[in-house]
């Protein structure tokens, strides 16, 4: 978002030049080109295609609106992860534990769409945020929805709340196999290239 000194298009590819420098020069470590968006109140994105087609992922998330209707929250979402470029789903419920409910969504509706999209949902580490809920992985993995593990670090230092996000996710008798963010990079990148339809256009 803006006002959190967001990146805008221009700062964001000024970005994305830099990481390709970076990998031309690395040896070892690969940087991903990726931003997490904001879906906006009617499901766009808040962010041109012509610049997300540059990504190699892209994260969407909610950050405003969190009072619509079950119904209007729910297709909202649905409508994010229709767009072309989108690969996964931050944050799914929006909670922050002891200060903020979740969002009202319908779930179920969501993970089919992330099935039929081919695209992921992520399990937040952080511990005010851990959504999905155990109940939603074990969801998503009777569905074959492939949940990403992430850290939400702001700071190195942030890396430790994996920890967190794997309990979560074997609270909800996730797997190995069920954690897109196991794999190694040459599947991790195939995956993620499938849920960049402009990708496949173009090859
Ligand atoms: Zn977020």
């Amino acid at each position: 978002m803006a006002f959190a000194h967001g990146l805008d298009s221009r700062r964001l590819m000024q970005q994305c030049d830099e990481i390709d420098a970076l990998n031309a020069e690395l040896q070892g470590i690969t940087i991903l080109k990726s931003i997490e968006v904001d879906i906006l109140e009617d499901g766009r994105l808040d962010l041109p295609d012509s610049t997300l087609e540059r990504l190699d992922m892209v994260v969407g998330a909610v950050h405003s609106n969190f009072n619509l209707s079950r119904a209007k929250q729910t297709e909202r979402i649905l409508r994010a992860m229709q767009h072309p470029c989108f690969t996964l789903l931050a944050h799914p419920t929006g909670r922050l534990l002891q200060h903020r409910a979740p969002y009202d969504i319908d779930m179920l509706s969501i993970i089919r769409e992330a099935k039929q999209r081919g695209c992921f949902l992520e399990l937040n580490a952080h511990p005010e945020r851990l959504d999905l809920l155990d109940t939603h992985c074990q969801l998503a993995k009777e569905e074959g929805v492939l949940i990403s593990i992430n850290s939400d670090a702001h700071s190195v230092y942030d890396f430790t709340n994996l920890r967190f996000g794997i309990g979560q996710a074997r609270r909800g008798w996730l797997e190995k196999k069920d954690v897109l963010n196991t794999r190694p990079l040459q599947q991790l990148r195939l995956l993620i290239s499938h849920t960049m339809q402009h990708n496949s256009r173009r090859n």
